[in-house]
C-alpha cells in the first residue's frame, strides 16, 4: 500500500552503533517468517583486535559465525523522510542452537524487563537527548548557530527548519515529540518525547537518535550525539526519566502520605542507582569522550547525589507528583546505548528495592559540585574498574555481556593510548 521497496533490518551493537541490512521488500516478505536474515557476529566488535580477543566468547567461537536476525514486527515503521523505505528492529539468535545472543543489548534488556514483569512492576520512561548540529564550511565543521541562544525566540526562528522537520518526521513515526529547542552550547539542540513502556523506551530512543541524524544529513548537516563535541561548551546528555507502575496502572513512586510525596519504593530505587553509581557510570558513559561531559558546573553530574529538582545532582526528582511522579537520572551521555543504559538503571534500581537501600548524597540547596558527596569516576578506565568490582551487573546483565562490553571499552582505550594528542604536544613538547 505504501510502495515500500526496501526494509532496513536494524539493531544496536555493543558500542552503540546502529547497524542494518537493506533488504528489498520482496525478499523481506519471502524470508521474514523463516528467520533467514543473517548478521556477521564479528561486526559487533567494531575493532578487529577486540574481535580477536573475544574469539573464544559466545557467538564468536569457531570463526565468527553468522547470527540470525529475527525482525520484531511490533517495531516496524515507515520512514517519512526516506521515500519507499521502512525499518524494523531485529533480535539476534545464534545459528548453532537458536538461542538469544547473550551479548545483544536488546536481549540483555529483555531479561531485566522480564524480571520486572515477574515482580509485578511496569516500567515507564523516556530518554531526553541533546545533540549538536554542524555544517561543513571552509573553516571546517562549524556549529549551525552561535552565541548564548538557549531557547532564544529569534535564533529558534532562524533554525526553525531543523526544529520543525525533526518534530514532524518524529510525529509521523509515532514518537510523540513534546518539546524542541536550542540548548546551552552553540549549535546544540534538545528534542524530548512522551514516555513509553518497557522495551519501547529503548526502541524509541534508537529510532529517535538515528532518525535525527538521517533527517539532518539529508539537509546537508551533521548531527552528533557524541557527549562532548566542543570542549568549551555544554555536553550532550541523554537523561533517563523513569517510573514504576503496578499492573492496575498506579504510579508506585507516589505516596501522598509522605511529606515529599515519594514512596519508600521510589527512595530505595534511587538508593540502588546511587549505590551502584560507579559501575552504572561505565555502562552509561561508555566512551573516552563521555567523561569530558561529566564536569563541574555543566549541569551534568560529578557526584553520586540526588535532590528535588536539582540539576547538579545525578538524580533529579522533578516537582510533579501523582501519576507523573518520576525521577530523571542525568548520568547517561548522549553517546550511550539506550538498551544497556535502561537495563543497567533497572538492575540497580531493583537491587535498591530488594535491599531497601536508603539513598546517600541528598542535596538541598547545595552546590552539587563542591558538596561532600561521593564522586563519580572521572575517566573511562576508573569507571571500568568500578564495573569490574560490581557483581550486580554480572548477575543481571550476564557475565558474557560484561566481558564483551569491557573488552570493547579497553580496546578503545588502547586505540586512544596509541595516539599523541595536540594537547600533549602543546603542554609538554617545549616544557620537558
Ligand atoms: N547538557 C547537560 C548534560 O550534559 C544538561 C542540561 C540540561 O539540564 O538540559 O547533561
Ligand atoms: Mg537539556
Ligand atoms: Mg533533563
Amino acid at each position: 500500500d505504501h510502495q515500500i521497496h526496501t526494509v532496513r533490518v536494524c539493531l544496536h551493537d555493543n558500542s552503540n552503533i546502529p547497524r542494518s541490512r537493506y533488504i528489498p521488500t520482496r525478499h523481506f516478505l519471502e524470508t521474514m517468517m523463516e528467520g533467514d536474515f543473517t548478521f556477521p557476529s564479528v561486526l559487533f566488535s567494531m575493532d578487529t583486535s577486540a574481535a580477536i580477543q573475544l574469539g573464544a566468547g559466545e557467538g564468536f567461537a569457531g570463526g565468527y559465525p553468522s547470527w540470525i536476525l529475527k525482525p520484531d514486527l511490533s517495531t516496524f515503521g515507515i520512514l517519512p523522510y526516506s521515500r519507499g523505505t521502512a525499518r524494523v528492529i531485529a533480535d539476534l539468535y545464534t545459528s548453532s542452537d537458536g538461542k538469544p545472543v547473550s551479548v545483544s543489548p536488546r536481549h540483555v534488556l529483555r531479561r531485566v524487563l522480564e524480571q520486572y514483569e515477574r515482580e509485578g512492576y511496569r516500567v515507564r520512561g523516556a530518554f531526553e537527548y541533546e545533540f549538536y548540529v554542524f555544517t561543513k564550511t571552509e573553516k571546517g565543521m562549524q556549529p549551525i548557530w552561535n552565541g548564548l541562544q538557549c531557547f532564544s525566540e529569534v535564533k529558534q526562528a532562524e533554525v526553525e527548519d531543523v526544529l520543525t522537520s525533526i518534530m514532524l518526521a518524529l510525529t509521523e513515526m509515532g514518537a510523540y515529540p513534546e518539546v524542541a529547542n536550542t540548548e546551552y552550547g552553540s549549535g546544540q539542540f534538545e528534542v524530548t518525547h512522551a514516555p513509553f513502556w518497557g522495551m519501547e523506551i529503548a526502541d524509541m530512543a534508537f529510532y529517535y537518535r538515528t532518525s535525527i541524524k538521517e533527517i539532518l544529513y539529508k539537509k546537508g548537516y551533521t548531527a552528533t550525539f557524541m557527549s562532548k563535541p566542543v570542549a568549551s561548551t555544554s555536553g550532550s546528555g541523554s537523561h533517563l526519566n523513569q517510573s514504576l507502575y503496578n499492573e492496575s496502572g498506579e504510579n508506585l513512586f507516589y505516596d501522598p502520605a509522605k511529606p515529599d510525596g515519594l514512596s519508600d519504593l521510589c527512595r530505595w530505587f534511587i538508593g540502588g542507582q546511587l549505590h551502584h553509581a560507579g559501575a552504572l557510570c561505565a555502562l552509561t558513559n561508555p566512551t573516552i569522550n563521555s567523561y569530558k561531559r561529566l564536569q563541574s558546573y555543566s549541569f551534568a553530574p560529578t557526584t553520586a547525589s540526588w535532590g528535588y529538582d536539582h540539576r547538579g545532582a545525578m538524580i533529579r526528582v522533578p516537582h510533579k507528583r501523582g501519576d507523573h511522579t518520576r525521577l530523571e537520572n542525568r548520568l547517561p551521555g548522549a553517546d550511550t546505548n539506550p538498551y544497556i543504559t535502561l537495563a543497567a538503571m533497572l538492575a540497580a534500581g531493583l537491587d535498591g528495592i530488594r535491599n531497601r537501600m536508603e539513598p546517600p548524597g541528598f542535596l538541598k540547596n547545595q552546590d552539587a559540585y563542591i558538596a561532600d558527596v561521593q564522586s563519580l569516576p572521572r575517566t573511562l578506565s576508573a569507571a571500568l574498574q568500578a564495573l569490574e568490582q560490581d557483581e550486580l551487573f554480572k548477575e543481571w546483565l550476564g557475565e558474557d555481556f560484561i566481558r564483551h562490553f569491557m573488552t570493547l571499552r579497553y580496546a578503545e582505550l588502547d586505540r586512544f593510548n596509541a595516539h599523541v594528542t595536540d594537547w600533549e604536544l602543546n603542554e609538554y613538547l617545549d616544557l620537558f
